[in-house]
C-alpha cells in the first residue's frame, strides 16, 4: 500500500517556502538581516 505522495511534497513545499532569515542590501550587496532597518555595512536606510 502506498503513502500519500501528495501530502509529503506539500510539505516539503510549505518548508521551503519558509521567510528567509536574510536579504541582500540594494546598495552595496552585503547579505544582512531581514529585519536590519539600516545597513551595517554601508549604514544605508532600508526600506
Ligand atoms: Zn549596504
Amino acid at each position: 500500500m502506498k503513502g500519500n505522495v501528495l501530502d509529503m511534497a506539500v510539505g516539503i513545499i510549505i518548508g521551503a517556502a519558509a521567510e528567509p532569515a536574510t536579504k541582500v542590501c540594494p546598495y552595496c550587496f552585503t547579505t544582512i538581516s531581514v529585519k536590519a532597518i539600516r545597513c551595517p555595512n554601508c549604514t544605508s536606510e532600508l526600506k
